[in-house]
């Protein structure tokens, strides 16, 4: 989820008499503690574990692993990525009911829609803090690991473009640690097959997540795992954008930095993944294996 400002308002209710109840009982509701009130006690669970204060609709099982595996994957995201990260709080909001949830994001966040809503996890600032909003289920892990990369990039560099904020959470989601993406791999060879070629600069003019189709994921995704894994020319490239992109200054989109490789992007993909216009894919299947070994 991209860069947006929200408000946790209160604990959602699912029943009229609770939603009453609750109004009393929650004078004091969630929105204090981010102004270190006791608002937390409203939460049936509720609760701290390194850098996350955690509030939830019921237990979560080992949310001191989640919560120590995330704490490491700002770690490595601070010397893949070259970039300093300040991660001293941070919101967690867990919900085993997608009712519950789903409400609670509606309310908290002006402008969501249905659709904002129908995924499995969503990252907002609140102020300057973090708040991250998930559905407790088999892709927790992954859904925290996704919004954690937007949580602690977006506060340190506001003017990361759309679709690298979306690539790097879906390479670093991956609990391996490979980056590789199977699932998305498998869209672009589809979608190649209808025509598809990839575009960085057409990428580079998206701007609102309304714009950012599963296509568009998939690509976000391979170009980002080009620069983080087509060698130190590429990642250096873009750890000297992340750079200028954190100094707030107009930086030059990655597209034209390229150029100075003395190849396109697209050039540089088919070339990294084995496509080529006509034949496409021939090595995509073994690189796959490589990747993931
Ligand atoms: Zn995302």
């Amino acid at each position: 989820m991209d860069y947006i400002q929200g408000n946790p308002t209160r604990v959602p209710t699912r029943r009229a008499w609770v939603i009453t109840i609750g109004w009393i009982w929650l004078a004091g509701s969630v929105l204090c503690w981010f102004a270190g009130g006791m608002a937390g006690q409203a939460w049936p669970y509720h609760t701290h574990s390194g850098p996350f204060l955690v509030f939830a609709d019921g237990p979560v099982r080992d949310l001191d692993g989640l919560a120590q595996e995330l704490v490491q994957l700002g770690e490595r995201l601070q010397t893949e990525l070259a970039i300093p990260l300040c991660i001293e709080r941070i919101g967690l909001y867990l919900f085993h009911d997608r009712e519950l949830y789903e409400q609670f994001l509606l309310q908290s966040v002006p402008h969501l829609t249905q659709r904002d809503v129908n995924r499995q996890g969503l990252f907002f600032l609140h102020g300057k803090t973090p708040v991250i909003v998930a559905l407790v289920g088999a892709d927790l892990r992954r859904t925290l690991r996704h919004e954690f990369v937007h949580a602690v990039l977006n506060p340190s560099c506001p003017q990361l473009p759309l679709w690298l904020d979306e690539g790097l959470a879906m390479y670093y989601e991956v609990p391996e640690g490979h980056g590789w993406q199977e699932r998305l791999a498998e869209s672009l060879e589809r979608q190649a097959r209808q025509g598809w070629e990839p575009n960085l600069s057409r990428l580079e003019r998206l701007t609102r997540m309304q714009q950012m189709g599963v296509q568009e994921y998939a690509e976000a995704w391979s170009w980002t795992f080009l620069l983080l894994r087509g060698g130190p020319e590429y990642r250096t490239c873009l750890q000297s954008y992340l750079a200028d992109l954190r100094r707030n200054s107009p930086a030059r989109p990655l597209s034209e930095r390229w150029l100075k490789s003395g190849q396109s992007p697209e050039q540089s993909w088919w070339a990294f993944y084995g496509w080529t216009p006509t034949r496409r894919a021939s090595r995509w299947e073994s690189w796959r294996q490589w990747w993931i070994r």
